[in-house]
């Protein structure tokens, strides 16, 4: 009875938060491994880090389809392409003027200061290579670690506004709001490794394209015993 008392009086604990790996292994169990990224070549996957740049990615593969058809996938041909002529084969991608800028200044680093070998960037210390890239026009955190994930296999967890929008619904997520902090939440809290930064990265996205869209089908999302959003939504 007094014990009773006492734990009734004891101030609500904070709820705990589910374990980023558990969130993980319920989007696999229901959506299964996502082969990411789709490409065939680690520059192609560069590319398509630009062109998905507020863009659909059925638009991007369009723009890619036309770089391949027109044979300039490599830094060397897209470097000699005009930039209006670049500007129109990555048209369907949208944004294609600043599109083809940030194609060009990509491939000025790779040709300039690693000889237009894409391996050898790719081998690059993964810091000392985050921070060119992130010093290179029209590259910001999300594509720089999108091209150190996808295109080098670094463990670099990739933060955008899917992840944003389904970890605040999931209440799991850091206090602030910058890019750097999302990541070092994600980084804190899960193994180093860069296949399940692969999988987990592409299971958010699929997830909230198909489920926790804007407007969440919570009733047969996989991880709604794990997200209290969802149970307010589902229980009102
Ligand atoms: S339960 Fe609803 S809000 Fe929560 S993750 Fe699923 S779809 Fe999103």
């Amino acid at each position: 009875m007094v014990a009773m008392e006492r734990s009734a009086m004891r101030p609500e604990q904070p709820r705990p938060e589910p374990p980023l790996l558990a969130i993980y292994g319920a989007l696999l169990e229901a959506y299964g491994p996502q082969h990411w990224w789709p490409a065939e070549s680690p520059f192609e996957v560069m590319v398509g880090a630009i062109l998905t740049q507020a863009a659909a990615w059925t638009n991007v593969e369009r723009a890619i389809a036309q770089l391949k058809a027109t044979g300039v996938m490599s830094p060397q041909a897209i470097l000699a392409l005009a930039e209006h002529d670049l500007a129109r084969l990555v048209r369907p991608a949208g944004y294609f003027n600043a599109k083809a800028r940030k194609l060009k200044a990509l491939c000025s680093l790779i040709v300039d200061r690693f000889g237009g070998d894409v391996d050898a960037m790719l081998a690059h210390d993964p810091e000392e290579l985050r921070r060119l890239l992130l010093a290179t026009y029209g590259i910001g955190p999300e594509t720089a670690d999108s091209i150190l994930l996808y295109a080098a296999g670094r463990p670099y967890f990739v933060v955008d506004a899917y992840t944003r929008r389904l970890f605040a619904r999931l209440q799991v997520r850091p206090p602030g709001d910058t890019y750097g902090e999302w990541q070092e939440f994600f980084t804190a809290r899960l193994p180093r490794d860069a296949s399940l930064y692969n999988e987990f990265h592409a299971l958010i996205v699929r997830h909230c394209k198909e489920r926790c869209r804007v407007r969440p089908l919570c009733l047969s999302c996989p991880v709604l015993p794990l997200c209290p959003t969802g149970q307010g939504t589902v229980s009102t």
